[in-house]
């Protein structure tokens, strides 16, 4: 936090007149903002909310009370002798009225000749036009490994309990990517029950991201059991990422390796890009936050880059973890005229941020196609690697389809050579599909199931590539210029076939 205190008092001392500090925190900015007025003083902090008006002024306690423009009036008249941080708590609600608005603007033009300070503090707000200009914003981020473990120690040494060292770090750790309400509520939670925090608080503080996950607009915290051994084929994709995930060891680190960034996994529908997902997520011992690319774009016009700031930053709080963005064709594939540049300006900050980053959010990308896809986004250096999930080969289908029967009647041998030749073009979800339907069959008659009620459920099944051959057939095109790697073969079985 020391980067961001001096980053704020910089701004303080430089008489910087409206401040947003862009947080759902309001507590934690207020006490970071008290801190910050014992540094800068002689400057004092006040605070106004519509129900209590001004407090923390001697003699002006209760100004402006129910009267939003009353404390901005105080503010100005003022006398330099009494430098004021003021923070005006869910201000962003009344700055739609134009009064106020104005009054803003002109406060901003008369307080750099005085050491106040408006701070305004909101997570979510599309500031009028007109007021951007004259608002310096302040990212706060959710808190940090060392805020943490200070907040569970005082908190401990507070309530006269004791925490072990290594249960301090092991819960900190754990406690990353939650607010500090939250981990306040983890730890009363834990004192009121047995009289001091420990270990058996993790499961709870899991419990508490999970939450915190699924009280977000665009993330989904995805439960999954999935392992790589429930992936038919793909054996390119299956190779590297379990080289991958030796990258994130701390051996890799001295090894001098970067962290992994993420793979973009492009094929027809059904062909395992979800599966590879959750996969990659199980086996690596990570959770799994899937964003929705739709809900992103949706609503008020300005609010995508809020919420994608905000799921980035959960994201990294969470590290290490799994980011699946789905569909990233759908929602980044918008036409910059009729969204008012709304998912190129979203783009941007994802793709900046996939750039930059250095914590240990392992990015899944999945889309069905690549003409809607952003150049920028297929560019080398985005992710690792793009890989190319085609329709399951001969092999392929084979060990899909042993897959498929071995987890529904285990230990059954059929033989399969027929029914592989029969569904060329069939993706694993449809060979699922055909799985099922054969079991139906045998079921409907009380028998073991048998090869011919798969080939009968494979005849009258027609694939997906039958019906959009055009569509399989471009993105393949597109695939064998060396854009994307294939999945399925391993490079070298490409350049040494025997
Ligand atoms: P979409 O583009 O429609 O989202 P997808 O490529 O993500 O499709 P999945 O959702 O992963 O496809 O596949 C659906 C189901 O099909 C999987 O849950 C799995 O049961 C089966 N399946 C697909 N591919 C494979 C595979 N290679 N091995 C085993 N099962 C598979």
């Amino acid at each position: 936090m020391k980067v961001w205190e001096d980053h704020l008092d910089l701004l303080v001392r430089a008489r910087t007149p409206l401040i947003w500090i862009r947080s759902s925190e309001e507590e934690r900015v207020e006490v970071l903002l008290k801190r910050a007025a014992e540094r800068l003083q002689p400057r004092r902090l006040a605070s106004w909310d519509y129900i209590e008006g001004l407090q923390g002024i001697l003699n002006s306690e209760g100004t402006g009370s129910r009267q939003p423009m009353a404390v901005l009036e105080w503010l100005k008249n003022l006398e330099a002798t009494n430098p004021t941080i003021l923070l005006v708590k869910d201000f962003h609600r009344f700055c739609e009225d134009p009064g106020i608005s104005r009054m803003l603007r002109n406060l901003s033009i008369h307080l750099r000749k005085l050491p106040h300070t408006v701070v305004l503090c909101s997570g979510h707000w599309n500031p009028p036009v007109d007021l951007e200009e004259a608002l310096t914003i302040l990212d706060l981020p959710l808190p940090q490994e060392p805020e943490i473990r200070t907040l569970l120690s005082n908190i401990a040494l507070q309530t006269d309990s004791s925490i072990e060292k290594d249960v301090l770090e092991e819960l900190t750790h754990a406690c990353s990517g939650l607010s500090e309400i939250r981990v306040r509520q983890v730890a009363a939670r834990a004192l009121a029950q047995r009289g001091q925090i420990g270990l058996e608080d993790l499961a709870e503080v899991l419990e508490e991201k999970r939450q915190t996950v699924a009280r977000s607009e665009v993330l989904e915290y995805c439960v999954t059991n999935a392992t790589p051994a429930d992936i038919g084929g793909l054996d390119a994709l299956k190779n590297w990422l379990d080289q991958r995930h030796q990258a994130f060891s701390n051996e890799a680190r001295i090894f001098g390796l970067p962290l992994p960034r993420g793979v973009l996994l492009v094929g027809p529908q059904g062909t395992g890009k979800s599966l590879t997902a959750k996969a990659i997520a199980h086996s690596w011992s990570m959770p799994l936050l899937r964003l929705d690319v739709g809900r992103l774009f949706a609503g008020l016009v300005g609010a995508s880059e809020a919420r994608t700031r905000e799921t980035i930053q959960r994201a990294e709080a969470m590290a290490p973890c799994v980011l699946w963005i789905d569909e990233i064709d759908k929602g980044f594939g918008g036409d910059a005229r009729s969204d008012g540049g709304t998912s190129q300006r979203v783009l941007a900050n994802v793709l900046t941020w996939m750039a930059e980053k250095t914590s240990a959010v392992f990015v899944v990308a999945t889309a069905n196609g690549v003409e809607r896809l952003p150049a920028e986004l297929l560019r080398k250096g985005r992710f690792d690697e793009i890989f190319m999930l085609d329709l399951p080969r001969k092999e392929e289908r084979f060990s899909i389809l042993t897959l498929h029967i071995d987890q529904r009647r285990p230990g059954l041998n059929i033989p399969l050579d027929a029914v592989v030749d029969r569904t060329e073009g069939f993706s694993g979800a449809e060979l699922e599909q055909a799985v099922i339907e054969a079991m139906h069959f045998a079921f409907a008659e009380r028998r073991e199931l048998e090869e011919s009620d798969l080939i009968l459920a494979a005849s009258q099944l027609i694939p997906l590539s039958r019906t959009a051959k055009e569509q399989l057939d471009s993105l393949k095109q597109w695939a064998a210029g060396g854009r994307a790697r294939p999945a399925s073969v391993m490079l070298s079985k490409l350049t040494n076939p025997n």
